[in-house]
């Protein structure tokens, strides 16, 4: 409760992003006595540069309400991937929106705030408080320093990672993030003059000369006549290529884009990997980007923070309920988002890793003899694995034409996914056995890239 210039919560969020927001949703429906704070505003809840497509089975599976209204900017029944010469392409079909991200978050916060969660903007979190081995509450800036105690101290922040980075290096949610595991993305919203031709299909298109270890999208916001938020991202760790110029140089410069009106301009970090190691400690947990949860092959990460939230606030409540927040009692959190989600993205792990080094004249091939459909680019993404019949059919079409490098190279993917995936559904079930899981992760991944080069 804030009190005088010390203040006692049961969790406090640090952010109020997608993800914190997402938290401050579960916590509050939980009936958790909470404090969500941002160095932002109410008017800046939610607000990171997005292309803002989620898909639509994400609020099913959590139960979340759906966008609605002006929530809303526009609805996606599926996305064409484009390959680089732009005359082929795989659709891949299911229902999404383009949401508005900061009307969304509000609507989740308000609905914590209605049941108890307090929000504090303009407020910066300085360093977590320790004590015996365990995070017991904060150090924050507002209108000058003051401490909160806290039972759990929940990392929100996005690819800041305020407070995990600032966690003793031995604790694994403290895990730094390899550029070379990341994208850097910059977008814009555009209103453009030309009627948009199916607005509710999205669209990526990937070139290595466009955007080198990503894709640039177009992505319309169907209820919005003319909108199309359009970006680039590229991989993390290229030096002297930047996503905005690239942007500028080859997308809009195209003639859908003449005389089109910028409405909003941004970019940012997206960690594009498997999730951190574990996303709680003793007194600790991590949710959305500050967790590495993104999707590792599209990018896509509010789903996954809506998922990381629900986790971590069932494991806060179990946590409160035996009374004790060490990494023991908060656990549950990785067993459900490892089996939810972490295990896909330790799979499209490996595949991203595989596609970002082929050549356009490969990416060409792939696409062009449709050697994955988009029902089974769907499978992959959303199960997180190739099924034996696409293995087979790929391979079998990848020696009929004669790629042998492409054979040899797609053949340890799939050994290698499915090694992950493994890995993954073996997850540890208490935190004894995760410096060992760890070791064994990074030897596979170490051998993976080897046996790739
Ligand atoms: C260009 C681009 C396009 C993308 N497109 C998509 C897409 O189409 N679909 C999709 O699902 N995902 C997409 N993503 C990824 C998605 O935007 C992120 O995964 C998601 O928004 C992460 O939310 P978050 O809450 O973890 O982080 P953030 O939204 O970054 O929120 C972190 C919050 O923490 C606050 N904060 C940080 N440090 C402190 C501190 N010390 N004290 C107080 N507050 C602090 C910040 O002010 C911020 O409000 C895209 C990302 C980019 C960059």
């Amino acid at each position: 409760m804030i009190s005088g210039s010390h203040m006692s919560y049961d969790v406090v969020v640090v952010g109020a992003g997608f993800a914190g927001a997402s938290t401050a949703y579960f916590l509050g429906r939980l009936g958790i006595k909470a404090l969500v704070i941002d160095v932002k505003g109410w008017e800046g809840v939610g607000s990171k540069p997005c292309g803002d497509a989620v898909g639509k089975h994400h609020f099913d599976e959590l139960g979340m309400p759906y966008p609605e209204k002006d929530e809303v900017q526009g609805l996606v029944r599926g996305i064409l991937i484009y390959s680089p010469s732009e005359e082929h392409n795989v659709f891949i079909g299911g229902e999404g929106f383009e949401v508005h991200r900061i009307k969304y978050a509000q609507k989740l916060l308000s609905d914590a705030i209605s049941r108890g969660v307090d929000f504090l903007g303009g407020t910066h979190f300085r360093e977590p408080i320790f004590k015996d081995g365990c995070v017991v509450g904060a150090k924050i800036w507002v209108s000058g320093v003051r401490e909160i105690s806290s039972k759990v101290l929940v990392d929100a922040s996005g690819n800041a990672r305020s407070v995990t980075r600032l966690l003793p290096s031995l604790w694994p949610v403290n895990e730094e993030l390899n550029l070379g595991d990341a994208n850097i993305a910059y977008r814009e919203v555009r209103i453009v003059k030309d009627r948009i031709e199916e607005p509710e299909v999205l669209r990526i298109y990937v070139n290595n000369e466009v955007a080198p270890g990503g894709y640039w999208w177009f992505f319309p916001y169907s209820l919005m006549d003319g909108y199309v938020n359009v970006g680039l991202g590229i991989r993390g760790d290229l030096k002297m290529v930047n996503p905005k110029q690239l942007l500028y140089k080859y997308v809009l410069s195209r003639p859908e884009f003449k005389d089109s009106k910028v409405v909003e301009a941004g970019g940012a970090l997206v960690p594009t990997r498997r999730p951190a190691a574990s996303l709680v400690w003793n007194g600790v947990a991590v949710v959305g980007d500050a967790a590495y949860v993104v999707n590792p092959v599209h990018g896509g990460g509010k789903g996954s923070s809506m998922i990381s939230a629900k986790c971590v606030s069932e494991a806060i409540l179990n946590a409160l309920e035996v009374g004790n927040a060490s990494a023991r009692d908060l656990w549950r959190a990785n067993l459900c988002f490892m089996m939810r989600y972490g295990y896909k993205q330790g799979v499209l792990d490996i595949f991203r890793y595989f596609l970002q080094r082929l050549s356009n004249d490969d990416l060409e091939f792939s696409i062009s003899r449709k050697l994955i459909s988009g029902d089974e680019l769907n499978e992959i993404s959303l199960k997180g694995r190739f099924d034996v019949g696409v293995v087979d059919k790929v391979l079998k079409l990848a020696s009929l034409l004669t790629r042998p490098s492409l054979l040899l190279k797609l053949r340890v993917v799939v050994k290698y996914m499915d090694l992950i995936k493994d890995h993954y559904l073996n997850y540890p079930s208490t935190p004894e056995g995760l410096e060992k899981w760890i070791t064994q992760l990074n030897n596979l991944l170490r051998t993976y890239y080897e046996t790739l080069k």
